[in-house]
């Protein structure tokens, strides 16, 4: 496959290699350092693999971000999205407030809502419940996609409960999925850099894996380019790797590259410009050949890289579009280029341009729509 291009030795043999077997993280830290004529063997194997593994469906779901509240105690260095409770931009959705945004995306033929928000001082996992119960009561057969780790580890010590029984209570409210943020990247010494008042590692590990136990499956995210190495980026996969080994209770990675422009560790001087389009393109690839079949699903993210990135990206491993999203607050406040509402029209045009097909799915990856 490589004879006619001009790669060297070593790239050469780990692409080999991953063609037939997963690859070691002393091999995945060449890949994500490599440079010049190595770059497109590398993309165009893990397009390779994409393809031998999911074939060439694109998936996408049409889903509506609820973002519930925007008061965060946790803070976090790389957000421009949470707010101090005294702040004049704070605001807590009300009920009504809530049901009207889900009505408007049932409307437009939601499968999903996606629940996100700050991290309230007060909010128990009593609070969490009752959002639960508030839109399945209404729309029980729209998934729910919520919450974060962060907030659920909270919620349980308010409510005096650990982590199994919280779980094991937004399960039996309606949570059908948990969003895998707050993994950021999944190294003590980067988290403390950039939200140290968020779980560890070992508390994120643990807080998804017995999400898994209880039979809510969950995503994986990744954020980089800010202030970690690229080892950590594939220390951060490995981590990821090795649970889904034991529970295989992800259904997708998600790599999310870091939105500098209005983020309070890049306005203090203290973060990097945010990866390049070759950096992101290394992600996915690497990330492919790490989890080949394992996380069968890579998703990108048009929100953060736009629609002409997303696409090209697409085209370096991944096989997901995420979601419409109709309204993603976290992005814009980071400044999503494209903005934070797609129609099913313009993701199927990116993905048909490729020679690919577009298909709705669900949030579990469970059931597939066809798009005429
Ligand atoms: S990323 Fe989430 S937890 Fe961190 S400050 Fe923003 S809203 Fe809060």
């Amino acid at each position: 496959m490589f004879d006619k291009l001009p790669i060297s030795a070593k790239t050469e043999k780990i692409l080999t290699k991953s063609l037939d077997e997963t690859i070691s993280v002393e091999e995945a830290n060449h890949l994500m350092s490599i440079q010049g004529s190595d770059l497109y063997p590398l993309l165009a194997t893990a397009d390779y693999l994409r393809n031998e593994i999911v074939g060439d469906n694109v998936t996408f779901i049409n889903n509506c971000n609820i973002n519930f509240t925007n008061i965060c105690t946790v803070r976090c260095g790389f957000c421009a999205f949470g707010k101090d409770a005294d702040d004049p931009e704070a605001y807590i959705l009300n009920d009504d407030e809530i049901l009207a945004k889900a009505e408007g995306a049932v409307e437009n033929g939601a499968h999903e809502f996606c629940v996100m928000g700050g991290v309230l001082p007060d909010a128990d996992i009593e609070y969490y419940e009752h959002l639960l119960q508030l839109l399945k009561g209404q729309y029980p057969d729209v998934m729910i996609h919520g919450f974060s780790p962060t907030m659920i580890s909270d919620a349980c010590a308010l409510s005096g409960i650990d982590i199994a029984e919280g779980f094991q209570r937004l399960k039996d409210a309606g949570l059908d999925t948990l969003p895998g943020t707050a993994a950021e990247i999944l190294t003590d010494r980067s988290r403390e850099l950039i939200c140290p008042e968020k779980v560890s590692v070992a508390e994120w590990v643990d807080i998804v894996k017995t999400a898994h136990e209880v039979g809510i499956p969950a995503s994986a995210t990744i954020m980089y380019g800010h202030v970690e190495t690229l080892a950590e980026r594939v220390e951060h996969i490995d981590i990821i790797r090795k649970i889904q080994e034991e529970t295989h209770g992800f259904t997708e990675f998600i790599p999310m590259t870091f939105m500098h422009e209005y983020s309070p560790i890049f306005l203090e001087g203290q973060s990097n410009l945010g990866a390049t389009g070759t950096e992101d393109l290394k992600l996915y690839a690497v990330s492919r050949l790490m989890l080949r079949d394992l996380i069968p699903n890579i998703q990108v993210s048009w929100v953060k890289m736009g629609y002409r990135f997303a696409q090209v990206s697409l085209t370096a491993g991944a096989n997901d579009l995420g979601g419409t999203l109709g309204g993603d607050e976290l992005s814009e406040a980071s400044g999503a280029p494209d903005g934070v509402n797609a129609s099913i029209n313009t993701l199927s045009r990116i993905v048909k341009n490729l020679g690919r097909n577009p298909i709705e799915r669900n949030s579990k990856y469970t059931e597939f729509y066809p798009i005429e």
